[in-house]
Parts: C-alpha cells; structure tokens; sequence
C-alpha cells in the first residue's frame, strides 16, 4: 500500500504543486479511512483497489484532480460518503468526477438486449452520462483492475462483468482511441465468456507468435543498420505481438488458417516526423518487396476514432511476410493512449481554472457521433433504420432516457415527454396527459435530461392537442400530432 502511494506520487512529481501534494496525500488518508477494513473478494484490502486504479490514471498526465477522484472512486457509493463532504473537504472538481463514476456505475446494462443498437444506445448514454471523458477514463481504468482479479468472483458474476466488458467497456475504450486499454480489457474477458474459443485460439496459435517473436528480434538490427546508412534516424523501432482475442477474430476471419495472419508480430518504426515517415518506408519498399493490397496511409487518412500510422507488409529477410507500421511519436502516444495523449499534447496551463479544464475534458463534439454513424452504415448498411436515422436530427447532440422497465431511448436534446412517449408508442403519445421524470411530475412540454427515468400517464380516448406542436422537438413527433388531430387514428 505504501509502495503504490509513493509510486503515485513519483508519476506525478514533476508536475505537482505543494498544495496538490497535501490534497492527494489527504485523499489517501480519506479512503483509507472510508473503507477501513473493508476487504475485496481476493482477500486483500479494499484500498489497495482504488489505489492501483489512480496509480493508472497518474500515468495519463489527466492531471491531479482525476487522480484524486481515482482514489476516492468508490467511497460515495460503498461507504456512502456524500459526495457534498468531498467537495468541502477537497474541491468541487474532485466532487464532479467521483460523483459522475457514482452516476455511470449505476447504469445497469441488460445483457439480453443484445442487439447492436441497443448495445450502441448504452454506449452513448455512459458517454452522455459522463459528461466529462476523464470520468469514461477513470471508469474503463476501474474495469481494468476488477477483471484482473475476476478470478475471486462467483461465476456468474464473472460471466456478467466479462459480457460487459466486451459488449461495452472495451469497445469504448476503442472508440475513444484507447487500444492499450482495450486489447487488455478484451484479453482478460476472453476466457470466462468464450473459455472453447479461447482454448483453441491458444492451440492454434501454439508456438507461431514466439518464433516471429524471434525472427522479429533478429529484423530489427538489421532494419536499423540499413535506414541509418541511408541516412534515416528512427527513434525508435520496437514490435507488438496482437492480442488473443484479435487473433480469435480475424482466425474466424481467415478460416482459421493461423499462416494466413501476418501481423500477430508487427514491427513499429518511430521516425521524428512525418517527412520521414515517408522516407522511411519508400526505402523499405525498396529494400524488401511490400504485398500487394496490403499499404494503407492512415497518416493521410486517419481512421474514425483519430488513429494515425503508415501500415505495410513486405516480403522481409528469407521471405517471411512481415506487417511494419510507421509513425511519429506522438502518433505513437496516441495509438496506445487515444484522448487521453491528446491531453498530454495539448496539456492545459497551471493558471488554468475549473472551468476551463472542465470545458477541455467534454466529449470533443461530434466526435462520438461521426463514429456512430460510420458504425451504423456498416451494419445497416442500405437498410431503412439506417435512413431514418439519418432523418431524425441526427448531428444535434442527443440524451438518453430511461423507460420504468429500463429501455433506453434516444432522442434529441431539447425533446420533451411527448417526444419521449411517440417513441414508445402511437397511441402513448396521442393519449399522453400526464409525465413524470425521476417520479416528479414535470409539465409536457419540460426538457428530459440524460438518464432520467420517464414514465407517461395515459387517459384513453384522449386526443392529442394542437398546443402540443409548439414544444415538441422532433419533426417525427410533429408529423404524428397532425395524422392524429387529422383524424387518422380516430373514427
Ligand atoms: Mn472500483
């Protein structure tokens, strides 16, 4: 316990003012206090969890609050500490973020909607939740430690927490750029929710990725000595070996036939900047033959969630086919890092107050939303729900409501209960007369905000009012209030 404090403070030190020492050493004193001598399931203190998990989140220079609130992360929720005493006791920033991870843990996800959209809606609605993305981050940091020790948990729970984690918290992670996080996520779930697949995969792949690994380690030397006698200096050249769960699916993808993979070992040239990113691998492709198909520049062309790099495969030394990414260091961050490296770039000023951070760590715009889209044209591709979709204002920002049973809908923001109950259903909407949201009645025409629980109150054989249209914000919504007032629905 003492070793991860000092270790947390070490990860920050050199950007620590005195007073955020004081405030980060007070917050262990906190927790450790809240939690006492609550244990986790493995037997170790409780302590030591949040303590890893801000331990993370050090190392993603988020800055000293997020670490804090790390630490603190579950003591709103299992010692019921109000969260009203953490902002007197620390700041108002550290009180957002812990109660934000309070708010998103008690969104429940249903595994048996397994539909995409449904997968996508929840999704979106952590992220609408969150509000701020170092909530999503100390989140998916959180989900990380609890899958390593998934282990001390009854099966059933670690069937649940392993779906949930590769439905949701994994490609989340991905979406915001964070693959490190992902490919660890993904590996952990693996075995608990396909243990058959899992086993195979292992055989399958049997001693092939060691001796890429191998034939790798003899490459690099090589490749080295050639740029720098053309007279390219890399920073770095280093390799990754791809991850089991990513093997699993591209075997599926590849008949299962192993010798079709050609990256489960890449090499990863670090060059200075972009120019010699490109003179780094117009030499390659001299020096070895490169497969045909295989180049793709996401330099010039980034991939939907911002991922950058110069991808190609060669026929390399003996003949063995050999995947080589390319790319800048800060591309390199990136890559493994995602939003989070984004902030060590642009990292924010020390005069920098609360309100500015908290504008700095919102969802960029659109961001998420561009990716949906994307998502949504692969998967419905041509179809009419796609189409709608599309019609439905689907570039304004949107919240997510919950219905009494716990259906999430999706809807603009701005939309309003009968909004709300046209989606449920026609005849909810023409009969609406009432709504409350999180049990209190709201008027009508009263803006939802995300995550609130609605519930509309029906008198049958009621009409819709042509007052109605004056509120309402979606044009679907509209378009139904007229059919019916035109007497479409009614004799
Ligand atoms: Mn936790």
């Amino acid at each position: 316990m003492k070793k991860l404090k000092k270790k947390i403070i070490q990860s920050l030190n050199s950007t620590l003012a005195e007073k955020e020492i004081y405030l980060l050493e007070k917050s262990f004193d906190f927790a450790e206090q809240a939690h006492s001598d609550q244990k986790r399931q493995t037997g170790e203190l409780f302590i030591n969890h949040p303590l890893r998990v801000a331990l993370t989140i050090s190392q993603m220079k988020l800055g000293v609050n997020a670490v804090i609130a790390s630490v603190l992360h579950d003591v709103a929720e299992d010692c019921q500490v109000p969260i009203s005493k953490i902002k007197n006791e620390f700041n108002e920033e550290v009180a957002f973020l812990v109660s934000g991870l309070t708010k998103v843990n008690k969104i429940k996800y249903k595994e048996q909607e397994d539909t995409i959209t449904e997968k996508e809606n929840f999704r979106n609605m952590i992220l609408a939740m969150a509000k701020d993305l170092r909530i999503i981050i100390i989140k998916l940091a959180d989900r990380l430690d609890n899958m390593k020790t998934l282990w001390s948990l009854s099966p059933q729970k670690q069937i649940k927490k392993s779906l949930e984690t590769l439905e949701i918290l994994a490609p989340l992670a991905y979406r915001l750029g964070m693959t490190d996080i992902a490919s660890q996520l993904e590996d952990l779930a693996f075995p608990y929710v396909f243990p058959e697949e899992y086993k195979l995969t292992r055989k399958i792949l049997g001693k092939r990725r060691e001796e890429q690994k191998n034939y790798l380690n003899e490459l690099v030397p090589l490749t080295r000595e050639k740029l720098e006698e053309n007279n390219l200096h890399p920073k770095e050249i280093k390799f990754r070996t791809k991850h089991l769960y990513s093997v699993w699916r591209k075997l599926q993808k590849e008949e299962m036939d192993i010798r079709r993979i050609h990256d489960l070992v890449a090499m990863r040239i670090i060059m200075n900047n972009i120019e010699e990113c490109y003179a780094a691998l117009g030499f390659i492709h001299q020096m070895w033959k490169p497969v045909p198909g295989r180049f793709k520049d996401y330099i010039a062309l980034p991939k939907p969630n911002g991922y950058q790099s110069l991808h190609t495969t060669v026929f390399a030394k003996d003949g063995h086919i050999v995947e080589i990414q390319i790319r800048t260091p800060q591309m390199d961050e990136e890559a493994e890092w995602g939003i989070a490296a984004h902030w060590i770039y642009s990292s924010l000023k020390k005069t920098d107050g609360y309100k500015k951070r908290k504008k700095k760590f919102s969802p960029p715009k659109n961001f998420y939303w561009i990716n949906q889209l994307r998502q949504w044209q692969k998967t419905f591709y041509k179809s009419e729900k796609f189409l709608d979709a599309l019609k439905v204002d689907f570039f304004k920002d949107r919240i997510f409501v919950l219905t009494p049973k716990g259906d999430i809908i999706d809807l603009p923001d701005g939309a309003t209960p009968i909004d709300f109950a046209y989606q449920i259903h026609t005849d909810i909407g023409n009969q609406a007369a009432g709504a409350q949201a999180n049990g209190k009645l709201v008027p009508l025409s009263y803006k939802l905000k995300s995550g609130e629980v609605v519930e509309i109150v029906v008198k049958k054989k009621k009409k819709p009012s042509s007052s109605w249209l004056e509120f309402v914000k979606m044009n679907e919504t509209r378009k139904r209030i007229q059919d019916a007032l035109k007497g479409k629905d009614f004799v």
